[in-house]
């Protein structure tokens, strides 16, 4: 089996429910989408970063994994998009001991439930329609792949959290809409975060706009933050 990465490397986790610990990324290439707010848009071409035979891919996490690391991002790209790739290094990570971490779209259940069993800590990302993600003809299908992704990493007993990227173009009614989808595939008690974060450098949202999505969470689960991506401030990739 062979997998394609686009980088691998150490730096502090900027994003959702572990902001601030040291984390080795594993960055798998390759994802179809097209997010206006994307900032890993060199990793999107399926041929990007390099190819590698798994053990090869394994060793590469071995060498560069440093001490006190708290746990392994594999991230993208998509990483769902190599599910089966994915779920051999993190069947890999775990095996010493160390917590895998998942970061995807969750555009298909079948790969997600590939890949659960090897993670142990799953944010599950929701896109609003605007995200440009998909065409709003297909963003119906995206949702409902996305919820399945929702039902089955709480219902496994992971650790889940829901995160939303907002921005100044995110419609409330939209959000309130997809707020209440949510709520209605699982209760707060079965998340362990709902985290709202803020577009940087493109479409940012303001303060009153950030507060009302705030608010169209708060009566579902009163642990939603708005928390932006602390790498972007501290210089770290
Ligand atoms: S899903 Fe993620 S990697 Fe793909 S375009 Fe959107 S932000 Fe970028």
């Amino acid at each position: 089996m062979k997998v394609r990465l686009f980088e691998i490397f150490t730096s502090v986790e900027g994003e959702g429910i572990l902001y601030g610990t040291k984390t080795l990324f594993v960055r798998l290439a390759g994802c179809p989408f097209k997010c206006f707010y994307c900032d890993t848009k060199e990793a999107l071409p399926m041929q990007s970063g390099t190819e590698y035979e798994i053990g090869e891919a394994e060793k590469l996490i071995e060498k560069s994994l440093e001490k006190n690391t708290y746990k392994v991002n594999f991230t993208g790209g998509d990483p769902l998009v190599q599910a089966e790739a994915v779920s051999e290094l993190a069947k890999f990570v775990q095996k010493k001991k160390i917590p895998t971490y998942l970061e995807s779209s969750c555009f298909d259940s079948g790969k997600f439930s590939q890949v659960l069993p090897y993670i142990d800590y799953v944010k599950i990302e929701f896109k609003t329609p605007e995200s440009e993600y998909v065409d709003r003809i297909h963003y119906s299908k995206l949702l409902e792949n996305e919820l399945q992704c929702l039902e089955l990493a709480a219902g496994s007993g992971k650790v889940t959290y829901i995160k939303i990227v907002v921005s100044s173009r995110t419609e409330l009614e939209q959000f309130r809409g997809l707020v209440k989808a949510i709520f209605g595939i699982v209760s707060g008690a079965k998340i362990a975060g709902f985290i709202i974060q803020p577009t940087y450098g493109v479409a940012e949202p303001d303060l009153k706009k950030l507060l009302e999505f705030y608010d169209a969470v708060y009566p579902h689960y009163d642990g939603v933050r708005i928390v932006p991506q602390l790498h972007k401030f501290i210089g770290a990739p």
